[in-house]
C-alpha cells in the first residue's frame, strides 16, 4: 500500500474515531432525555430519572449504542494495526488484505477469503 492511500485511510479512521467517541458521549449524557421525549412521558420520566438514572443509563448502554461501541473498537483496532505496520496483513492467514478491500472497508482485518470462511461457519 502506498503512503498516500495509507494517509487517506488513517485520516478517515481518525475522523471516524472522534465521531464515534462523540456519539457515545452524547448517548451517555443525553440518552434518557431523548428517550423520554420520544415516549411523551417527560414529567414522569424526569421524576423517575432522579432515582433511577444509573440503572436506566446502564440499560441504554446495552441496547442503543452496542453498534456504535463495536464500530469504535473496530476503528481503534485498525489504527493500532496501522501503527504496527500490519494493516494490510490478514490476521488469520497472513496474506495481503488488498488495497481495494481496505478502501471499501477501512476496518477490515481479514482478507476476503478468510472473511467469507468466517461468515459461512
Ligand atoms: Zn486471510
Amino acid at each position: 500500500m502506498d503512503r498516500t492511500t495509507e494517509t487517506m485511510l488513517r485520516t478517515f479512521l481518525e475522523s471516524e474515531l472522534s465521531r464515534l467517541e462523540t456519539e457515545i458521549e452524547e448517548i451517555e449524557l443525553e440518552g434518557h432525555e431523548a428517550l423520554s421525549e420520544a415516549s411523551g412521558e417527560n414529567n414522569y420520566r424526569d421524576h423517575m430519572a432522579d432515582q433511577g438514572s444509573a440503572t436506566f443509563s446502564r440499560e441504554l448502554d446495552m441496547t442503543l449504542d452496542d453498534n456504535v461501541r463495536d464500530a469504535l473498537v473496530a476503528v481503534r483496532k485498525a489504527l493500532v494495526r496501522m501503527d504496527e505496520g500490519v494493516y494490510d496483513v490478514c490476521e488469520r492467514c497472513g496474506a495481503p488484505i488488498g488495497e481495494e478491500r481496505l478502501k471499501a472497508m477501512p476496518t477490515a482485518t481479514m482478507c476476503i477469503t478468510c472473511k467469507a470462511a468466517e461468515e459461512s461457519r
